[in-house]
């Protein structure tokens, strides 16, 4: 490891809706932020199409070109944005230690993770294909693309059974493709699932292949696993509910999680259990998981960061 030591006040780790939002605030707060993208500069939403759901954009805008928007906003500021990913962290005395591609060392006087939430998708090659055309992850994103049509959604956990009701809404049908004989959910959201009239659930099965035109979703083809039986359901919308990952590895062993993964944040602030640490976004949210509380919860992080480092001022100033 190289010798090479940089300080900065505030460092912010990842850039999603989140992490740029932290980013304005903290760089229009004086904090010069340093931000480091991650592998995947800014985050979920360079994967998705069309954002309809964003204040500010009435006509809606396409996933990337609104994350350039927030990273163009950031940098008008000041804040520093480079390419690059965290390997390492100490959190153990302040300043902060955080090791960058493993090889340059920072520290830091306030920490702003914002590292997102990973959606875990079924690892077939054609929901990749259409992810965007046909296929989501966020039945509240992309539902309403599906008005009057028929959708389907695989999952069995309080998340599909939430997205199963919400798209009921909006779609005229939805399948729920459920692999086991019963559900993961928790007892009042499967009631709330059976009682829906255009849910249909389709038990021990597991998705094969999500079959198109090569533009959009056509159907999505089904194995009864306890009888080998194929079944192709005409679908123009695929949603995969299957949980999320947070992206927080590298922060075991210092930072509170829950059995998930997910950091734990004193409620209503950003702080975590280290002085100094501040999280925002999907990596402290299983439950919103919006670019909109994502970029909510960043303002809150930068503004958390900033009055902790006035109140160590005053600190230092009261003692001399
Ligand atoms: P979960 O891990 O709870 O559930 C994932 C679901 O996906 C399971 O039913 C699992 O099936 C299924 N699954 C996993 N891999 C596959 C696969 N390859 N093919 C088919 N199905 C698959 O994730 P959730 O996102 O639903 O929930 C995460 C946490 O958030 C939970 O603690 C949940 O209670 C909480 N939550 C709470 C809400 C609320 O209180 N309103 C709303 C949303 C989430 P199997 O059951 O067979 O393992």
């Amino acid at each position: 490891m190289s010798e090479e030591i940089e300080h900065v006040q505030c460092l912010i780790i990842g850039s999603g809706p989140a992490g740029y939002t932290a980013a304005i605030y903290a760089a229009r707060a004086d904090l010069k932020p340093v931000m480091y993208t991650g592998m995947e500069p800014g985050g979920q939403l360079t994967q998705t199409t069309d954002v309809d759901n964003f204040p500010g954009y009435p006509s809606g805008i396409m996933g990337p070109e609104m994350m350039e928007d927030f990273r163009k906003q950031a940098e008008r500021f000041g804040t520093d944005i480079r390419f690059g990913y965290v390997s390492s962290v100490d959190f153990s005395s302040l300043p902060h230690k955080v090791v960058v591609d493993e090889i340059k060392t920072i520290t830091a006087d306030t920490v702003i993770i914002s590292t997102g939430a990973t959606a875990k998708w079924l690892g077939l090659p054609s929901e990749q294909q259409y992810n965007g055309f046909g296929v989501s992850a966020c039945a509240v994103c992309d539902g309403f693309f599906f008005k009057g049509q028929d959708v389907a959604i695989v999952g069995a956990g309080d998340t599909a059974a939430e997205e199963a009701t919400y798209l009921a809404k909006l779609c005229k049908k939805v399948y729920m493709i459920v692999r086991r004989d019963e559900f993961r959910a928790s007892k009042a959201m499967v009631h709330r699932v059976l009682n829906t009239p255009n849910i249909e659930v389709i038990y021990n099965s597991e998705t094969k292949e999500i079959l198109g035109n090569g533009k959009n979703v056509t159907a999505v083809r089904i194995t009864n696993n306890q009888t080998g039986a194929e079944t192709d359901l005409p679908v123009e919308g695929f949603f995969v509910a299957i949980g999320h990952k947070p992206n927080t590895d590298i922060f075991k062993g210092w930072l509170d999680m829950d059995e998930t993964g997910y950091l734990k944040t004193i409620p209503g602030t950003s702080k975590t259990n280290i002085e100094g640490v501040f999280a925002s976004g999907d990596v402290q949210d299983h439950y919103y998981r919006q670019a909109i509380t994502a970029a909510g919860s960043g303002c809150m992080a930068a503004l958390d960061a900033e009055r902790y480092l006035a109140a160590k001022e005053h600190e230092v100033k009261e003692v001399i």
